[in-house]
């Protein structure tokens, strides 16, 4: 079995969020954000416990409206009925400043704010409302996150710095002055925060935008100017694999340079989707990248022309399904399965390898090769299954396993 080499963190300052901590040394924390009407509070509390028992370790739910800070409070209580306390997280645009002072139950009951600097308001009236938000959160002694999004970048910023940028002897090209003043805008912003005594230890930044490049680039800059946590997202990643592959290129690239705290991506539901895809896609790719395990690895070959039958095909497919079946009641009784390796392997020519590189492989019987199927347990040949049983077989040996490794860390 190998192990993956461990990427080094960047440094940055812990922020606890209700019941979780996010950056210093502790776990890059998945998170994820509802698409309900907040106001509707059975919808909301149905979404934010599927997104926490999907592994979702902090929810945001938007807040735009009265109707939507009323429930807020209700949605938490029945949440604690469910026995769900992930920690609630309130998007706040343009009102925020309103609503968390006018419902102090609701900035008592969310466990961060999430403040868009872009669209708190405009001069004065900018800093004035975004200073309310920060007292309240000082009076409730909430963290923020501090998140500028290009979409929504604070546009007096934009026009001083590329101004700035026209009297220069040699402008920069003007996507780079936009980046800059992303970076400025956290920076700024965080300063004057901490101006109205919160401290970095409340504050978590993040800059978002909607090209993997351009993310790359923006977080590279941010991260060398701020010890804050930081929080990684592309913004409007796109719908299904196109938002799935655009945010893992981005988050994979930022995460192996240590840069990222806390995680989210941002898929465009399709109707009726499941919205928990987003948290499964953020645990790949942390599991991909070796950061964290949530569930057994499967390692599984892409068949070829050796697998030419349904066989294998089947054989596989059966073999995930009681993987991923088993998994809710596995997480309960073998602590530590998580990290468990399982190869499932085509035929002899790379199923050997494969399998003595898991914990358990199976090599399954390619096209015209014998009808059995050699199993390797932590590197040694272990059996060699034989007939229509062999499936079964495996889960049993699989079974056998689990409850020898991970059974005795319950007892
Ligand atoms: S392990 Fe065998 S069946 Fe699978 S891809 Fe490789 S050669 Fe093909």
């Amino acid at each position: 079995m190998r192990g993956m080499p461990e990427i080094a963190r960047r440094r940055s300052i812990p922020v606890k969020v209700g019941k979780v901590c996010v950056g210093g040394r502790h776990p890059i924390a998945v998170q994820s954000m509802t698409n309900t009407d907040t106001a509707d509070v059975a919808a909301t509390v149905d979404q934010v416990a599927a997104l926490a028992l999907a592994g979702s370790e902090m929810v945001r739910v938007t807040v735009n409206t009265r109707e939507a800070a009323r429930a807020v409070p209700e949605i938490v209580a029945r949440l604690h009925d469910r026995h769900i306390d992930v920690p609630l997280i309130g998007d706040f645009h343009y009102n925020g400043h309103i609503l968390l002072r006018e419902y102090r139950d609701c900035a008592k009951a969310l466990d961060k704010y999430r403040i868009n600097p872009g669209n708190v308001g405009m001069g004065r009236q900018h800093d004035d409302n975004f200073r309310a938000i920060i007292d309240v959160a000082l009076d409730h002694e909430k963290p923020v996150r501090i998140g500028v999004n290009w979409g929504s970048l604070d546009q007096a910023l934009v026009t001083r710095m590329m101004d700035d940028n026209a009297r220069l002897p040699h402008p920069k090209d003007a996507n780079d002055v936009v980046m800059e003043a992303m970076v400025a805008s956290a920076v700024e912003s965080t300063a004057l925060a901490r101006s109205y005594g919160m401290g970095e230890d409340r504050i978590i930044l993040s800059a978002k935008v909607s090209g993997v490049q351009d993310l790359i680039d923006v977080y590279r800059r941010l991260a060398a100017r701020t010890e804050c946590a930081l929080h990684l997202g592309l913004t409007e990643a796109g719908m299904g694999r196109r938002g799935i592959v655009a945010s893992s290129a981005a988050l994979a690239v930022l995460l192996q340079e240590g840069i990222g705290d806390t995680i989210r991506v941002s898929l465009t539901p399709s109707p009726g989707g499941d919205r928990t895809e987003e948290v499964r896609t953020c645990q790949d790719v942390l599991q991909s990248l070796g950061i964290r395990s949530f569930s057994p690895s499967v390692t599984a070959c892409p068949g070829c022309g050796r697998t030419t039958s349904t066989l294998f095909q089947e054989m596989a497919a059966d073999i995930q399904t009681y993987l991923v079946s088993s998994m809710p009641k596995w997480r309960e009784i073998y602590p530590g399965v998580e990290n468990l390796k399982v190869a499932v392997m085509g035929c002899v020519v790379n199923g050997p390898g494969e399998s003595k590189h898991a914990h358990v492989g199976i090599s399954l019987p390619g096209t015209g090769e014998e009808p059995k199927a050699p199993v390797y347990v932590d590197g040694r040949l272990m059996t060699t299954l034989k007939g229509p049983t062999i499936v079964d077989d495996f889960n049993a040996i699989l079974n056998e396993y689990l409850e020898t490794k991970y059974g005795n860390a319950r007892k």
